[in-house]
């Protein structure tokens, strides 16, 4: 039973997922009673394993989610907090970036899946089961920063690693100007 409703319109699909130990996620809502519901995860290394794209390899993280069943609707609220370990951009030394933010997720019973908005999907009604993990990998990449660099410590220095900086300056050469850019100019003047 459960592997049949998988091959069909199983929400969460959308993600080309490993499929390792991603059950915790799948919530089983037909079973459960109208009211509020609540699970707590935490996401680890293991956890983006599963995911075969993933730029994450290390996180530490905890993601608390609350559910409103009504009759024809659910209301899932995601809570995230923690860290994700990425390279800085400026010296590639790993850094845990910070992330913070909260998500809202409302699936309503309808004929077909079919995502209405980021925040509003149709489940169809013979389906029970809602695979939470690729939802909660999307929300962390989005909560990610678009710029992550080392801070600077209480003296106002750069923590990024001087190693590598230094390393990274002498096999970087000087930028060449695009010849065009001359050309550009005598047109100009
Ligand atoms: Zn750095």
């Amino acid at each position: 039973m459960f592997i049949n409703l998988k091959n069909n319109n199983f929400a969460g699909f959308k993600f080309n997922t490993l499929d390792k130990n991603l059950r915790e996620y799948e919530i089983e809502y037909s079973g459960l009673k109208i009211g509020t519901h609540s699970w707590n995860f935490k996401v680890e290394d293991e956890f983006f394993d599963n995911f075969e794209y993933s730029e994450i390899h290390h996180a530490h993280l905890n993601v608390d989610v609350i559910m409103d069943k009504q009759e024809r609707l659910m209301i899932f609220d995601f809570n995230i907090s923690g860290f994700v370990s990425l390279p800085c951009d400026r010296c590639l030394d790993n850094m845990n970036v910070d992330i913070n933010g909260s998500k809202r997720l409302i699936f309503k019973l309808g004929k077909y899946y079919s995502e209405e908005t980021d925040e509003i999907i149709i489940i169809p009604e013979q389906n029970n089961i809602i695979d939470l993990s690729g939802f909660i990998y999307e929300f962390i990449t989005i909560m990610i920063p678009i710029r992550n660099v080392h801070p600077n410590d209480l003296n106002g220095n750069s923590k990024c690693n001087s190693e590598i900086l230094e390393k990274l300056k002498k096999h970087t050469s000087k930028p060449q100007l695009d010849p065009r850019w001359n050309k550009l100019k005598d047109l100009l003047n």
